[in-house]
């Protein structure tokens, strides 16, 4: 696996942000199934907010640069999930260190996803973006061979998931028994942006 730098880390946020960018459609579509079809156009604007200073992520210490993508998703998506991906990053920036080993991003996103937790009062099989970041952090911390491509294949069969399941947390739990059958918009951007990291430091 690629050792960070700032090509990397300029990488690694581009690749996140226009994916979640190039997707925004599926993710609001799949919101109208379940929620009030807002996470697509919630989470363009975050991620658009990110690209306006990649040049200035690029080149912060990754802890920093973490934290600073972590308060302008706090501040932009807004809704539900805008306070949790904006706790998913600032823990990551408060964790890890500026050249983080495997072992260390696969710590980093547990305190993540325990901070998560806490913060949206909820836990994992209630059908949200929990049920992607737990598996692939369990994946994560097992290391071992083509792990970038097993993560991928692990958050998008995760997020497919998450479609038979019925959703006990956010708006999508307004709706009971009718949550079931379809899948959760937050999985589905979660997986999208686990691909995206794979993509890079995989390929
Ligand atoms: P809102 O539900 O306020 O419209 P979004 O549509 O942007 O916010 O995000 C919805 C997503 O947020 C859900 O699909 C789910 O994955 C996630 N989510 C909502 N509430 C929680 C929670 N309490 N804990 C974890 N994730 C949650
Ligand atoms: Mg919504």
């Amino acid at each position: 696996m690629r050792t960070m730098d700032q090509n990397l880390q300029r990488e690694l946020i581009m690749a996140v942000a226009t994916s979640v960018i190039a997707n925004a459609e599926e993710l609001t579509s799949l919101d109208q199934a379940i929620g009030d079809g807002d996470h697509g156009i919630n989470m363009k604007r975050g991620f658009e907010a990110v690209l306006t200073d990649i040049d200035g992520l690029a080149t912060r210490p990754l802890p920093d640069a973490l934290h600073a993508i972590g308060m302008a998703l706090l501040m932009k998506i807004g809704g539900a999930s805008g306070p949790l991906y904006g706790t998913l990053f600032m823990t990551l920036g408060k964790e890890l260190p500026a050249s983080p080993s495997t072992e260390e991003v696969a710590r980093a996103l547990a305190a993540a996803i325990a901070a998560i937790k806490t913060r949206g009062k909820s836990e994992i099989g209630e059908k949200t973006m929990l049920d992607v970041l737990a598996p692939v952090q369990a994946e994560l911390a097992g290391g071992g061979a083509e792990l970038a491509a097993r993560l991928r294949r692990r958050a998008f069969a995760a997020a497919d998931a998450t479609t038979p399941m019925k959703a006990l947390r956010g708006r999508a739990s307004f709706l009971g028994d009718r949550s079931i059958g379809h899948m959760d918009p937050g999985a589905r951007s979660s997986s999208l942006m686990v691909a995206a990291v794979c993509d890079v430091i995989g390929g």
